[in-house]
């Protein structure tokens, strides 16, 4: 009995499946044009991305090639920002330079973190908040410092910047959650859709995230114009510059993507 209502049920899944698949496929048949030309825009924007991309980050690398003396100036500078600043001193922000000794020395569970270790091959420069450290490259990408004390400065001198960067670190998860729910939301009514609205519905939780960085380079430009010359200050802005160019390239291309998706939904939802 139980298997004769079982298989009733799954013969009516089956052909159900069936009309919903032929009905997305007869959608996508007369609607082609549309979705190749949509297709082509998007990857347009996908090449120009790239190539803007690659431009920002020559200019970033070159821009971030310094001799010796720089770097050690830079260092100097950056400890005598932290022990300046009152909060950050009592609060005991940590800055360490992960040379193999330094990094030989943390504990296993750091060791193994993605970002301490992308930090170590001096890929990346990074502040934690919860255990209030920043951790450096030995020599690369010694200019954005300044930015991660800007972060550091953020997190423990203002309740609204640390509450920012607080949700900032959920921000990425909380944008695929709604962008996931607009995708598999069909309106029960036939009012239409707008793809740019729910572009920006979803990607709005990146915004706070932007904000956040921006601030974090504004206050570092800030601490490091009282403590280093004028040559290597121009070239601390311009790095923050830089990488907020890369923050801003990643948004506006989710926000591309993300309408390209919602437009092909919106299409297929219409009648033919
Ligand atoms: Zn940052």
């Amino acid at each position: 009995m139980i298997n004769r209502i079982n298989g009733h049920k799954t013969n009516t899944n089956t052909k159900k499946n069936k009309k919903i698949f032929s009905n997305i496929s007869n959608k996508i048949y007369y609607n082609r044009q549309n979705l190749i030309e949509k297709g082509i825009d998007w990857s347009c924007i996908y090449l120009t991305k790239n190539l803007l991309n690659d431009l920002i980050l020559n200019n970033f690398f070159k821009n971030n090639m310094l001799n010796k003396k720089e770097i050690n100036v830079i260092q100097k500078s950056a400890k005598q920002a932290i022990t300046n600043n009152k909060t950050l001193k009592s609060n005991n922000l940590e800055l360490l330079y992960l040379n193999s000794d330094v990094y030989n020395k943390l504990k296993p569970q750091w060791q193994n973190n993605k970002l301490v270790k992308s930090v170590k091959e001096g890929n990346n420069a990074a502040f934690f908040a919860r255990a209030n450290k920043i951790l450096m490259p030995e020599k690369e990408l010694q200019l954005s410092i300044f930015h991660e004390i800007g972060h550091a400065l953020n997190y423990n001198c203002s309740k609204l910047w640390q509450n920012v960067y607080k949700f900032s670190n959920i921000s990425t998860f909380l944008t695929y959650l709604i962008f996931g729910k607009e995708v598999f939301n069909m309106p029960k009514t036939q009012k239409k859709s707008s793809s740019k609205k729910e572009a920006l519905i979803s990607t709005s939780p990146m915004i706070p995230n932007l904000i956040e960085e921006g601030v974090a380079s504004i206050k570092g430009n800030h601490e490091a114009k009282k403590f280093v010359n004028k040559n290597l200050y121009k070239k601390i802005i311009k790095n923050n510059k830089l990488s907020f160019a890369t923050y801003m390239l990643k948004f506006g291309f989710m926000y591309i993507s993300f309408k390209f998706i919602f437009d092909i939904k919106n299409l297929l939802q219409k009648n033919i």
